[in-house]
């Protein structure tokens, strides 16, 4: 669309210009340009606005990197080559690169010829961009640190305020500012369907058998690798992306367990977590039961995995939220169950299901008195409320002996399986694995 080369050709021109560089001794910069509301434009004025521009900017671009023959004062001009990674991202690749100076000259040159406004079907349209630049051999030595450092430099620049470049520098690669960075990330992960699932088994403690699987979401990020939930799920929480997270683990789960009970295998229950900001939304009960009723699962085989946190809020909302998500066959359950502080009197107060014992106890019942204790009492307690108990991160055969004897329900732990890709799940399913 752009004529632009894409991010294949890109990598291929940057491959070139390393051996080039490598073999003249020179310098190239790798400048990486988003622009800043780009997805503004393109929601208010429509795609083919938004093309249009995308047309219009590879022509700026190419225009303000283009070899002169004037010397201007400052020094000869640099030639870049400019490329489209996709979206409304792109790259300018400068190579013979003298003094770092010049870099600075070329991107000042490039935000300043951006800022002119732009006609887009007659509305004049003022866009701005930030820039992240890294340097070879300076930053990275070969493609995938190069891209990785200017994406990460180009982070920096928005969180600057946008509408400036950042030279990329080691300090960028700070605790904080990897936070920053994976923010940045974390937005484009759903669309780039970087996220999948893995389930574990919860097992009868009677039978030995799998009577349901817990998803938890895991992100491969084609560059930061495996992330742990443990460090994206507070970040999605604090930014909101959790709320459109957890509504695909529910839709992949629920589709997933209604193609094993397709498949004939004896029905089990889905577990998935529901973060506590989504107790924050209107209409979180129509939004679950459209999600569920378009897998075409029956609600009876979902459980939904809160924490204690959710109950010490707007306590009349909840019974009522509660009581509709019972009404068509959904279950509750709460997670970390013996962490939070709140009161045990909501315990009675709402219709829940299951009290998952957290693994904090679990770990420790063959060892600590104390936590032996707290397990006992909770198991107790969840059958004098009608209730179930699970305990969860059950790792050894003296723990699950305990919860056998304290007449523990269900567990879920190494003992049994890590979590599983599906593929896995089905073949246990398949082979009726038991313990
Ligand atoms: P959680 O809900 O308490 O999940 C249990 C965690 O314990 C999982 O970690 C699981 O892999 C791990 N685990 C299971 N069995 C054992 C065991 O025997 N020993 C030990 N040491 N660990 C065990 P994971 O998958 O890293 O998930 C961490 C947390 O991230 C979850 O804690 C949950 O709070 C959150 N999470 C995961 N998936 C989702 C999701 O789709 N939505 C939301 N809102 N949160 C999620
Ligand atoms: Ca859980
Ligand atoms: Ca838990």
């Amino acid at each position: 669309m752009t004529g632009l080369p894409n991010r294949t050709l890109f990598k291929e021109h940057l491959e070139r210009a390393i051996l080039y560089a490598t073999r003249h001794k020179k310098m190239i910069a790798l400048l990486f340009l988003d622009m800043d509301r780009f997805k503004n434009i393109n929601d208010t004025l429509g795609h083919d606005a938004g093309d249009k521009l995308l047309k219009e900017m590879a022509e700026r671009l190419k225009t303000s990197v283009r070899k002169t023959d004037s010397v201007s004062h400052e020094g000869p001009e640099l030639a870049g080559t400019v490329s489209r990674l996709g979206g409304d991202e792109f790259t300018i690749l400068l190579s013979d690169i003298v003094q770092i100076q010049d870099v600075s000259r070329v991107a000042r040159r490039i935000l300043e010829s951006i800022s002119q406004p732009f006609l887009l079907d007659g509305h004049e349209i003022v866009i701005t961009a930030s820039i992240g630049i890294s340097i070879y051999p300076n930053d990275g030595a070969d493609i995938v640190h190069l891209i990785k450092d200017a994406d990460t430099a180009m982070y920096r620049a928005k969180e600057l305020g946008k509408n400036n470049f950042q030279f990329y520098t080691q300090s960028m690669n700070d605790k904080a500012f990897a936070l920053l960075v994976m923010e940045g990330q974390l937005y484009k992960a759903l669309e780039r369907e970087e996220f999948f699932l893995h389930y574990q088994p919860q097992v009868d403690i009677r039978t030995g058998r799998i009577i349901g699987v817990e998803a938890l979401v895991r992100w491969q990020h084609p560059e930061l690798g495996m992330v742990s939930p443990a460090s994206f799920i507070p970040l999605a929480e604090e930014t909101g992306l959790i709320i459109p997270i957890d509504e695909w683990v529910l839709k992949t789960a629920c589709s997933q367990n209604k193609r094993w009970q397709a498949a004939g295998f004896p029905p089990i229950k889905i577990s998935t977590n529901l973060s506590a900001k989504h107790f924050a939304r209107k209409n979180l009960m129509e939004a679950i039961a459209k999600i569920v009723h378009d897998t075409g699962m029956d609600p009876h085989y979902l459980d939904l995995e809160i924490t204690e946190s959710v109950l010490v809020r707007n306590v009349g909302e909840l019974i009522i939220i509660f009581q509709e998500l019972k009404g068509i066959g959904v279950s509750l359950l709460i997670d970390d169950f013996g962490t939070g502080y709140s009161s045990l009197s909501y315990l009675k107060k709402f219709s829940l299901d299951v009290l998952k014992i957290d693994q904090s106890f679990v770990r420790e019942i063959t060892t600590d008195s104390g936590s032996a204790a707290i397990t006992k009492t909770i198991i107790e307690m969840a059958h004098n409320l009608n209730l179930r108990a699970l305990a969860e991160g059950v790792e050894t055969e003296e723990q699950f002996t305990f919860l056998l004897e304290n007449e523990c329900d269900v567990f879920q732990g190494y003992l049994f399986s890590k979590p599983q890709p599906a593929e896995e799940i089905t073949r246990f399913l398949r082979d009726g694995k038991s313990l």
